[in-house]
């Protein structure tokens, strides 16, 4: 489907005109289309309570056929959307391929679940009473994403929404819309009625802030930067309505290089996770805590994996990095790196970009002699910009992983079982991971960050993202 085509078709606004821009050739408009206006926000919740009613008495295994209708229809759409994500997004093909047939996935899952989603048979205490529970949807949720996984993490919560039979308003970022609008294309194929799923498309301060607000929102599933969280956090307890809500926010993860590491393994995952997705990612690492009898030898091993890493536009296929995803994004990188020199960090590694004109490339930093009390330490910087620590031993490493305001994510490298499972024990984190990278999440798998990085209520992804989105009856037969 052409692009222009897809956006009159799902993203008709009457507000300001927008053009949608290729990060990595800033001269190329994918598509022009007009934002939302406070009153399109309020047609669309008034589109999801009639597509609620509809889809909410649509028997559970009916909604989940349509479901997994939608994880085969994107799967045939594979590189129709993957470049797409690439245009819109800035990633690699490849990192829009997986993030492509993940989202499938996603609704093939949620589907099937739908085939089971009920409630329990209890015995009661009472021989001639049977106690049941009935799982029911909320209501209508809205949905408010980021731009980094501008299709995966609308599919993850529009996907439980759906199968519990929930109506959905969804307000993608205003960098990536319309692999939004291809999610919804591909549902509507499916057979998923008009106004069950809502696109509302427009800037956080005006659609955002018109989504929040707005009274007949039964639950809010956020997924963006803490501060955006605090804030929706904050308004939601000034409405009239009590509204059930799941944040998922920053990070600023660390991989711990343990004494007992295997070097060359060590790096591959730091690479992986510090520079792929072009750092982009909530559970990128952005901080090495590295053993100090290892730090020489793992930095110099490093810089040389760093040297065949390549920038560049990401449809190009031997490129291992994107573009940063627009303007904001590469200034806000470009500060932290400077902030870093003035806080006394050693710039130990800075690739060049140079040739690379007409995107928003960064290549990767490496600082060394970061200390806790840095900023480049503490604060999430969401780019290829990467701190090393040395650590004198596993206590000090975990003090150190735990010393920041975040708990998205964290990894070791050891071949020491004692080592890793008391880093597991001890580490603030809602994901770990050993000998892994930190980025790459399975989705049958719940996830959820702790502290600053979610608001630890409910999970996301797994069986358990359906629980978000159900309210439980109990009835008590009496017979
Ligand atoms: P963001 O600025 O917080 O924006 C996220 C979404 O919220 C966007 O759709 C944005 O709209 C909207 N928004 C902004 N201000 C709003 C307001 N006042 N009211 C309502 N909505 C508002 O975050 P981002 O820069 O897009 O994404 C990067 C952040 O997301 C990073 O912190 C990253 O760690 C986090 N993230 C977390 C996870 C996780 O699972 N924990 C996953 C991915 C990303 P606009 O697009 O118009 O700004």
């Amino acid at each position: 489907m052409e692009y222009q085509q897809l956006a009159d078709e799902y993203i008709n606004g009457s507000g300001e005109l927008y053009e949608d821009r290729n990060p990595a050739s800033l001269d190329h408009v994918l598509a022009k289309f007009r934002l939302f206006t406070a009153d399109d926000v309020e047609r669309a919740f008034e589109n999801a309570e009639r597509g609620f009613e509809r889809w909410s008495s649509t028997p559970s295994p009916r909604r989940g056929l349509v479901l997994m209708r939608a994880g085969e229809i994107m799967e045939s759409r594979i590189e129709e959307a993957a470049k797409l994500l690439t245009l819109e997004e800035g990633k690699t093909l490849a990192e829009s391929r997986a993030e492509v047939a993940r989202s499938s996935n996603l609704f093939k899952f949620y589907g099937a679940l739908a085939f089971k989603h009920g409630g329990l048979t209890l015995p009661s205490s009472d021989p001639s009473t049977r106690i049941i529970t009935i799982k029911e949807p909320l209501g209508v949720v809205a949905t408010i994403t980021p731009w980094n996984f501008p299709l995966s993490i609308p599919a993850w919560k529009t996907a439980p929404a759906l199968a519990a039979g929930n109506s959905v308003v969804l307000k993608p970022a205003t960098k990536t819309p319309l692999i939004a609008a291809m999610m919804a294309d591909v549902l509507t194929q499916a057979g998923l009625p008009h106004d069950v799923l809502n696109l509302v498309v427009g800037h956080g301060g005006s659609v955002g802030h018109a989504v929040v607000g707005n009274e007949s929102v039964a639950a809010l599933s956020f997924t963006g930067s803490t501060a955006t969280g605090m804030y929706i956090h904050e308004k939601l307890t000034h409405k009239k309505r009590m509204t059930r809500l799941q944040l998922e926010l920053g990070g600023k993860n660390a991989v711990y290089v343990h004494r007992e590491a295997e070097l060359d393994l060590a790096v591959e995952i730091v690479m992986k996770s510090a520079f792929g997705l072009t750092g982009q990612s909530c559970t990128a690492t952005s901080r090495v805590i590295v053993d100090r009898t290892l730090e020489s030898e793992f930095k110099a091993k490093l810089s040389g994996a760093l040297k065949n890493w390549r920038v560049g536009p990401g449809l190009q296929p031997e490129v291992n990095m994107g573009p940063m995803a627009d303007g904001s994004q590469f200034r806000k990188v470009l500060e932290y790196v400077e902030l870093g020199r003035q806080e006394g960090a050693k710039l130990y590694y800075a690739a060049s970009v140079e040739g690379l004109a007409g995107g928003y490339y960064i290549g990767p930093h490496v600082f060394d002699g970061v200390t806790r009390d840095m900023r480049i330490f503490q604060e999430e910087i969401f780019g290829p910009v990467l701190s090393v620590t040395p650590a004198e031993s596993l206590d000090e490493a975990i003090e150190l992983v735990n010393s920041v305001p975040y708990g998205h994510t964290a990894g070791i490298v050891s071949r020491d079982h004692n080592a890793i499972n008391r880093f597991i024990d001890r580490v603030e984190a809602g994901v770990i991971k050993v000998n892994k990278p930190t980025v790459g999440l399975e989705l049958q798998a719940p996830f959820g960050g702790f502290k600053a990085s979610g608001t630890v209520t409910w999970k996301e992804m797994g069986e358990e993202a359906l629980e978000f989105y159900s309210r439980e009856k109990t009835a008590y037969m009496g017979y």
